[in-house]
């Protein structure tokens, strides 16, 4: 069998015939009345390709208005939280809240919570 006879040539429509075969398809439905189709269909591409990055780019937005970073009031271990969400400080077991950009202390219902001064001996004196 000798097999460069014309009968058996074949081309490979793998890369160029591919495209080749899209392109002609949508000049066929535009031709035929169809172009509304052709185009709502490169639009839906156009969407599925766009979607993702405008779904990262929202979620890093609600990310960095949302995450709460800052020390914690009791020990200054760095806590992070999402804003409005009580959690428990992992190095000292204090209750916090992550609200106006940092982290407070959540006092039990009726509690007054002080804040010490160191006073020295010399001011007392005077
Ligand atoms: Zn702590």
């Amino acid at each position: 069998m000798n097999q460069n006879s014309p009968n058996q040539l074949q081309f490979n429509f793998s890369g160029v015939g591919c495209w080749l075969t899209v392109i002609a398809g949508a000049w066929l439905l535009g031709a035929i009345g169809l172009g509304w189709l052709v185009k709502s269909f490169f639009v839906l591409v156009g969407l599925i390709l766009i979607a993702p990055i405008v779904l990262f780019g929202v979620f890093r937005w609600w990310l960095q208005r949302t995450i709460v970073e800052g020390p914690c009031p009791a020990c200054n271990f760095t806590l992070t939280g999402l804003k409005g969400t009580e959690s428990v400080c992992p190095s000292c077991g204090t209750v916090v809240k992550a609200a106006q950009g940092q982290f407070q202390r959540v006092a039990a219902e009726g509690s007054i919570d002080v804040e010490a001064v160191d006073v020295e001996a010399q001011q007392i004196e005077d």
